[in-house]
């Protein structure tokens, strides 16, 4: 993932933000019924209820979904137990799994208009990042382990016994895969494509904001060929289900993508359970813009990083830290340039900055900059909400002068809030950049290619980019660090944590015996 070249922010710009007025303010929902996707067919939940999904760019209700209880859960994990002992999936050859893998991103391709309005409308996602980024992307995710699931395989060991020794490597079980609501379809697809090109069995547990992805793809993977019981999907109240089914006995393995706070629960619960989990969690990102930078190219990464799906990022930039003599004149580009990004209806192809996702979302940024002027910050643009349609929308926003302990440095803000301090030095700049709990990515924007690695390799985070903001690829690991937890998706390394190694030792017995 790239954030795409085709949409520069114009560091030229010297204008308010412009809301289009000219389209839709929403997608027509997709025809999805309010029912769970379990042992390979739509079944209506145990108690029969649903729940809305809100289209965040006008705050109305536009679908709704079922409500499943933990008795759904059950059947769901059930489903997958069956499938995953008796099925085929985990014993057929991985070139076949690999073919329904590839088949698979194929069907994603041909329906990208579908699932890119689907996570449009659920988000609040422009529609142009949604086409251009989350179904590309989340394609590129079953291709690439489809493409790896062949290369799984063990090793032979030389022993010093008369033995023949060898390793397989096998899938763990079922998967709990559990997704977050800022991109339901990337961060589901790098669990979920990994785990299945591995043999797995998976139950998915959306956000019960963002639950729209996950009903699509249902049909989607039964039409690439995944078989029954492989893929399901549980939808309904995030705690109550989430739980359920971290403690499910048929669930073998956990991989949560989400806040640290909860990723603490998962883990404690998963921990007692002594079931695996991988831990996607929260993120605060330090950006390091050296005096020497390109000035217009790190700008525009700057803004990209903390403007992208409107600062709901959990490998976003939202801490800039500038070299003293360039402080004041990135400060004025900032000034001028940030309010000319295009803020708008998610359905507008110009929009790059949405609706945060929910209402609460929306608060809780407000909340932040408050805090964050109550602290001494000073806020350069933005620090306001806007009104168009009753969605919930927030102004970009850059604050200054805050000391490194207020709470909107410290912590995460997850909403197109920038945070600006100044350093004069480049172990000073490390040790901001490193001052938070977390340690999910980081930026270092130089022209000076010695001190692009050597700060690259002081930062404490799972992947730290070097002039630019969220390169990413399926083939290249990310994860966190500290307080944003241990797990890695993409590459070969997540393909590995969706499997076991079992040693196979053959008494060769006595030589001439
Ligand atoms: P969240 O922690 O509120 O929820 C994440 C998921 O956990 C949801 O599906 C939710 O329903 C479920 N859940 C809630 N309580 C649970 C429980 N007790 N047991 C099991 N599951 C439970 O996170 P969110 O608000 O959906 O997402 C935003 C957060 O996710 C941010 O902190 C962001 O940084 C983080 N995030 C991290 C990454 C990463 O790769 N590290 C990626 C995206 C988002």
């Amino acid at each position: 993932m790239v954030i795409p070249a085709a949409r520069p922010v114009d560091t030229e710009l010297n204008e308010e933000n412009t809301m289009s007025q000219t389209a839709e303010a929403s997608f027509a929902p997709p025809e999805v019924a309010p029912r769970l996707w379990i042992g390979g067919a739509w079944r209506d939940p145990e108690g029969g209820a649903t729940m809305d999904v809100i289209d965040p760019a006008t705050g109305r209700a536009v679908a709704q979904v079922a409500a499943a209880s933990t008795g759904d859960v059950a059947a769901a994990a059930a489903a997958a137990r069956t499938a995953f002992r008796d099925g085929e999936w985990a014993r057929m050859p991985a070139r076949e799994r690999s073919r329904v893998l590839l088949r698979a991103a194929a069907l994603m391709r041909e329906r990208v208009e579908e699932l890119a309005q689907a996570e449009s409308l659920d988000v609040g996602k422009p529609i142009a990042f949604a086409r251009m980024i989350d179904v590309p992307n989340a394609a590129d995710l079953y291709e690439y382990y489809g493409t790896l699931a062949p290369h799984l395989d063990g090793a032979t060991r030389d022993v010093p016994i008369p033995a023949f020794a060898y390793t397989r490597c096998e899938p763990r079980g079922v998967v709990a895969a559990i997704s977050p609501f800022n991109f339901p379809l990337i961060l589901s697809s790098s669990k979920i494509a990994p785990a299945l090109a591995a043999g797995n069995t998976v139950v998915h547990k959306p956000s019960p904001l963002t639950p729209l992805s996950a009903l699509l793809m249902a049909e989607l993977l039964r039409d690439a060929g995944v078989p029954d019981g492989v893929y399901n999907v549980v939808t309904g109240p995030g705690a109550e289900l989430g739980d359920a089914l971290v403690r499910d006995p048929a669930v073998d393995m956990v991989a949560f993508t989400g806040s640290t706070a909860v990723g603490r629960v998962v883990a404690r619960t998963a921990g007692e359970l002594l079931k695996p989990v991988a831990a996607e969690l929260g993120g605060n990102a330090a950006n390091i813009l050296f005096a020497d930078a390109d000035l217009d190219q790190a700008v525009g990464a700057v803004i990209n990083a903390f403007v992208f799906n409107t600062g709901q990022f959990c490998m976003a930039g939202p801490r800039l830290l500038v070299e003293r003599p360039v402080y004041d004149t990135v400060v004025g580009i900032l000034e001028q340039a940030v309010g000319g990004v295009p803020l708008g209806r998610p359905s507008d192809p110009g929009t790059v900055i949405g609706p945060l996702a929910s209402a609460a979302q929306r608060d809780r940024v407000d909340e932040m900059v408050r805090d964050a002027v109550a602290s001494g910050g000073r806020v350069v643009t933005g620090g306001e909400r806007i009104e168009l349609d009753g969605g919930f929308y927030y102004a970009p926003t850059v604050i200054v002068d805050l000391p490194d302990d207020a709470l909107a440095v410290r912590e995460e803000v997850f909403g197109p809030v920038l945070t600006v301090q100044a350093f004069d030095t480049e172990d000073e700049a490390v040790a901001l950049a490193n001052g938070t709990a977390y340690g999910l990515a980081a930026g270092v924007q130089t022209t000076d290619i010695s001190r692009a690695h050597r700060v690259a390799a002081r930062l404490e985070a799972g992947i730290v980019w070097v002039n630019g903001w969220a390169m990413l690829d399926a083939a290249m690991p990310f994860g966190g660090v500290k307080d944003s937890g241990w797990g890695r998706e993409n590459g070969p390394e997540a393909l590995a944590s969706f499997t076991r190694s079992k040693s196979v030792i053959i008494g060769l017995g006595q030589p001439g015996g």
